[in-house]
């Protein structure tokens, strides 16, 4: 059986989700296939070791979208402040106040509720199903995965594993970074494989649910802390987080090699002071981080959002935040074409989404990349750079509110500073 759609949304996770539902809203007729079953939820169960920050700028989009309650009644938490701070030694370290190298930013100052959500992957997808669901015009396939992609001069045959055959105008691979639409399309893509991992460790420690996230940054990585939930009446006092811990493939892997006791009091020894005390290591698991990016973001009647697309070094979680972004775009490009009476996979229409999307989704590639060479570093006059760099953005309001803004989502241009800091380093090339 052959069903037709207007658009057909290969991978269903959270970019794909937001799309989908998004294009329902809009009135177009939207398949949205992914090859793992629909996402669950148990409230009593551990949570979803990938978590992410979500910024107010996803928030609004969540809310938009309709999936922010479904989202909020599940489980969501606030953070109200964000802190930064250096925390290689240096031989003045122990002269300096602990809060020298410290920066923080705040809700309060910025007269907002919260800086954004800490909300775990499955969550913020499952929310996003529901809104789906709720739209007549999206039909929601899981279960099987795409097989095959043919294209004829007026429309595209997707061939489902199950061997369901769908056809639509346009094809969106949101299939993640691994995507074999990508793949069926025959784009390639630029890639660069950081030195480091990340190692992603879900525990629960003594104390009340904290408001504060924050990334202390040694010369092997980062090292973060995010908090989640109650731990509940089982676990009375206690509070689950998620934990990231960025350093080299050896040490990761030996890390991963150690019981729950001696990962434990490792983390406990190796994270910054302000870490609260650990009671149980949940979960963990482990991702290799690269940057990449696809070398053209559509090619006939496919076209790529989210880390199909692109993938940045996840140390400022903001990964999906620009995936919502190519989503908004993409929704905004197709409306517009639909109005002006053009094919939706017209070249001119596909082309406006890239011209928008790629040099911002490379903005942020390259300030990521700043960020890790300026961190991942002991090298005396970059040591400084920091410093002065954190010690600025924490003198001056204007340029942390603007840093802040930035990150929350408020702005979508990066602060200069940062932009042209990113522009010089080296070994960056033009993808
Ligand atoms: C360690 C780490 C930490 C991160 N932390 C953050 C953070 O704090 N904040 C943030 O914003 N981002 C973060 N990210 C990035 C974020 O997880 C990704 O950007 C985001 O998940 C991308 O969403 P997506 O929907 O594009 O792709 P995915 O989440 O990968 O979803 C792809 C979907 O496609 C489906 N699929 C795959 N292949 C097929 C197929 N052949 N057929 C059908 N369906 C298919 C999959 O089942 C899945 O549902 C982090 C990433 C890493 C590695």
């Amino acid at each position: 059986m052959t069903q037709a759609f207007d658009i057909v949304i290969v991978g269903a996770g959270m970019v794909g989700a937001a799309l989908a539902t998004g294009l329902g809203r809009e009135g177009f007729s939207v398949a949205m296939i992914d090859r793992a079953p629909a996402p669950t939820f148990d409230p009593e169960a551990e949570p979803d070791i990938r978590v992410s920050a979500l910024s107010a700028g996803s928030e609004r989009y969540l809310q938009s979208l309709g999936a922010w309650n479904h989202i909020l009644g599940m489980r969501a938490t606030p953070y109200r402040r964000l802190a930064v701070w250096d925390e290689t030694r240096h031989p003045l370290s122990n002269l300096l106040p602990r809060t020298s190298n410290r920066v923080e930013f705040s809700a309060a100052e910025l007269n907002a509720a919260h800086l954004g959500h800490i909300v775990e992957n499955s969550v913020t997808q499952q929310g996003l199903w529901q809104a789906a669901e709720a739209e007549p015009s999206v039909t929601v396939l899981a279960g099987s995965g795409v097989s095959g992609i043919a294209e004829t001069v007026d429309h595209a045959t997707v061939t489902l594993e199950n061997n369901r055959q769908l056809t639509a105008a346009l094809v969106i691979g949101a299939d993640g970074a691994q995507s074999r639409v990508r793949d069926m399309a025959g784009i390639g893509v630029t890639r660069n494989q950081y030195a480091q991992q990340a190692m992603i460790i879900s525990v629960r420690y003594r104390g009340q649910v904290q408001d504060i996230t924050w990334q202390g940054f040694y010369p092997s990585g980062p090292r973060a802390f995010l908090p989640l939930y109650s731990a509940g009446s089982d676990y009375p006092g206690e509070s689950r987080a998620s934990l990231v811990w960025y350093d080299s493939s050896q040490e990761i892997a030996r890390l991963k090699r150690l019981g729950s006791d001696a990962l434990m009091a490792e983390i406990q020894q190796g994270f910054p002071k302000e870490l609260p005390p650990l009671t149980h290591i949940e979960s963990r698991a482990s991702f290799p981080i690269a940057r990449q990016h696809a070398k053209q973001y559509s090619a006939g009647r496919i076209v790529l959002t989210g880390d199909a697309a692109h993938t940045i070094n996840p140390l400022a979680g903001q990964g999906v935040n620009l995936g919502f972004q190519d989503a908004q775009c993409l929704q905004n490009v197709l409306k517009e074409a639909r109005r002006a009476g053009t094919d939706l996979a017209g070249p001119s229409v596909l082309a406006r989404y890239e011209q928008q999307r790629r040099p911002a989704n490379r903005r942020m590639m390259l300030a990521m990349d700043a960020f890790y060479h300026l961190f991942s570093n002991q090298t005396p006059p970059l040591h400084l750079l920091r410093n002065v760099g954190l010690g600025t953005a924490r003198a001056l309001p204007f340029a942390r509110n603007y840093v802040a803004r930035y990150a929350m989502g408020i702005d979508d241009e990066l602060p200069a500073v940062i932009r042209q800091l990113a522009a010089r380093l080296p070994g960056l090339n033009q993808h």
